[in-house]
């Protein structure tokens, strides 16, 4: 199965890079094109000038761009190219709705679409250990299974277009919750005047500890978020999470405490810090000073 990528952000880089190893990639493209020619020349792949011209000499697309406008964008690019066979998998992080669209878009041409967003973050990306969830038809699952597993390590259907989107999103509130709970117990550590190091390797191998734990707290405790998740990225998930909650006629609390701290982080420049960086917040409350 030829396959294209589009999309080489810090998540569809190393993606692409798996592709490569496990021999299915044929060609990137990139909106700032110097990034796909720098891949391009990196991994031996071709780099396309656009969308349709990769999509025209593939069997498969993966994209993994950043909102659901992007995506959309991106779906139309792909159309002149369209045809019976070609199979699109979407791995960004959008709306279910957006997913529905997108299927019905290439559908009348014959073209396959899944939603496939991804959990695991830039590591699991750059180690091929995704837990990826996808939602589609079951024909287009069994023809994309062996190159999702070539990016992931947990690959699963969830059911029909817009049920992967719908899996992240369950993700997504979780993880706010986690991040929101690692932040202010490791804020209450530094105050109680705990050596951070000895905290999170002792704590780690505990029943409160989790993968943001085990992999932020160490951020926490060097008071540096390097981007690794950008909180923009979230705050655009939860935004997708709050719609889609609102469907039910429900508010849920973790989605709004965690929007309401990022608006802050955003307005503060810290937008595209990874969203550890929600502990400068909780160590504002031990020190109101600050
Ligand atoms: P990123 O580093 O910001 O990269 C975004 C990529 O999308 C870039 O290659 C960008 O092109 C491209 N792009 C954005 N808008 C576009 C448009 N309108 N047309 C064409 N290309 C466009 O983001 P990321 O961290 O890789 O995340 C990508 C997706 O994965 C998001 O939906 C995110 O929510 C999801 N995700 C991220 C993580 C994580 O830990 N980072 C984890 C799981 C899922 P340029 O190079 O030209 O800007």
């Amino acid at each position: 199965m030829q396959t294209g990528f589009i999309g080489l952000g810090a998540m569809g880089a190393h993606m692409a890079r798996n592709l490569k190893r496990a021999g299915f990639l044929a060609g990137v493209t990139n909106r700032t094109a110097q990034k796909a020619q720098a891949l391009a020349l990196e991994i031996d792949t071709i780099a396309y000038a656009n969308p349709a011209e990769l999509a025209a000499k593939v069997d498969a697309i993966i994209l993994c761009v950043s909102a659901d406008a992007d995506v959309l964008s991106v779906i139309d690019a792909i159309m002149p190219a369209a045809r019976p066979g070609l199979l699109v998998i979407d791995c960004s992080t959008v709306s279910a709705d957006t997913a529905r669209r997108a299927e019905a878009q290439l559908r009348p041409l014959g073209a396959a679409f899944l939603d496939c967003p991804v959990s695991g973050g830039v590591e699991g990306a750059r180690d091929a250990a995704l837990a990826i969830m996808c939602g589609g038809s079951a024909e287009a699952f069994a023809r994309a299974k062996p190159i999702l597993d070539a990016i992931g390590r947990a690959v699963t259907h969830m059911g029909p277009t817009g049920f992967g989107q719908s899996t992240k999103a369950t993700n997504q509130i979780m993880c706010a919750g986690i991040i929101q709970a690692v932040a202010e117990a490791m804020a209450f550590a530094q105050a109680e005047q705990l050596p951070l190091d000895k905290v999170i390797e002792t704590l780690g191998k505990g029943a409160g500890s989790s993968w943001y734990f085990v992999n932020r707290a160490p951020f926490m405790a060097k008071d540096h978020f390097p981007a690794g998740f950008r909180v923009r990225l979230h705050d655009k998930d939860l935004k997708i999470c709050r719609q889609m909650a609102a469907r039910h006629g429900v508010t849920l609390s973790v989605i709004e405490t965690t929007l309401a701290h990022y608006a802050q982080l955003i307005e503060g420049g810290f937008g595209d810090d990874d969203i550890s960086t929600i502990f400068r917040l909780k160590t504002a409350l031990f020190d109101p000073k600050s």
